[in-house]
């Protein structure tokens, strides 16, 4: 890849795109987690229509229609990661009821009330949780389910390193009970909610990255952009470890009503 003519923006782009492209994941998860959350949703069947939001290569996806019948769309903006999902759809022989497209989140292509389950896994603070809830909500059919995972703070205060760090990242971050009554006046009933296991960030997120990192190191030795990158994905597994008292990611589950 020539990064000629290039503005750091566009690189960025490509650089997290290939950066995340070899992971399984581009997000905090697990497979157990995305099979505990889908415990608490009813009534799916194989007319079901599902829609992954921000489904990145499709690591929670897959798991989800091992586990639950009903038709699948995966929606992502990056081209490369549903070039990616569709083909770990096919490998797995799931094509025909699994199928990723490019699109927005801000710009979903479905009818009113088309949907049965809204599934989006670390992708809606892209969007805003609040914001998202409310949008999304047409698209659900009454008695249809939303399952997100989005960043929450475990306690009512917490040390100014970690605060500062969230309130630049993704100051819409808040505690489990203001998440939930967000959801409750979005027009859901809250199900459930739960926090997620530590080792869907450690094991299952930031561990995994160690050799992505020094491979991109590697690849692109001297590059001033990558190395700030990969500092910056270091440091962020590095306030997780000495913070995670105090923040995590939390499934919320919602019925629309
Ligand atoms: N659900 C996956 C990916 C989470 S990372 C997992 O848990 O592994 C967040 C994803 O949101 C990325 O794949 C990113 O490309 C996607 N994304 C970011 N902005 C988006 C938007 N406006 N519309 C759709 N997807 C978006």
């Amino acid at each position: 890849m020539s990064n000629e003519n290039k503005s750091i923006h566009e690189f960025d782009f490509n650089l997290i795109c290939e950066y995340f492209s070899n992971l399984e994941r581009q997000g905090p998860g697990s497979h157990e987690v995305t099979i505990n959350a889908l415990g608490f949703i009813g009534n799916l069947t194989s007319e079901s229509q599902i829609a992954d939001i921000g489904c990145g290569t499709g690591g929670q996806t897959m798991v989800l229609a091992q586990h639950a019948p009903g038709i699948i769309t995966g929606i992502d903006l990056f081209p490369n990661f549903i070039e990616l999902f569709n083909a770990n759809a096919e490998k797995l022989n799931l094509q025909n009821r699994v199928q990723g497209i490019v699109c927005s989140m801000n710009n979903l292509p479905f009818q009113k009330e088309e949907l049965d389950l809204i599934w989006s896994e670390g992708a809606i603070y892209n969007i805003g949780f609040e914001r998202g809830l409310n949008e999304w909500r047409k698209f659900l059919k009454v008695g249809g389910y939303v399952a997100v995972t989005e960043a929450s703070w475990f306690t009512e205060e917490r040390p100014a390193e970690i605060n500062e760090f969230w309130m630049d990242a993704y100051p819409e971050i808040d505690t489990i009970p203001n998440k939930v009554a967000q959801m409750q006046k979005a027009g859901y009933i809250p199900v459930a909610t739960f926090i997620l296991p530590e080792n869907c960030w450690t094991e299952n997120f930031y561990a995994l990255q160690v050799s992505v990192q020094e491979a991109f190191l590697k690849k692109y030795a001297g590059n001033k952009t990558v190395e700030d990158f990969v500092a910056n994905e270091r440091h962020e597994a590095q306030l997780y470890d000495k913070y995670k008292a105090y923040y995590g990611y939390v499934f919320y589950i919602g019925k629309k009503i």
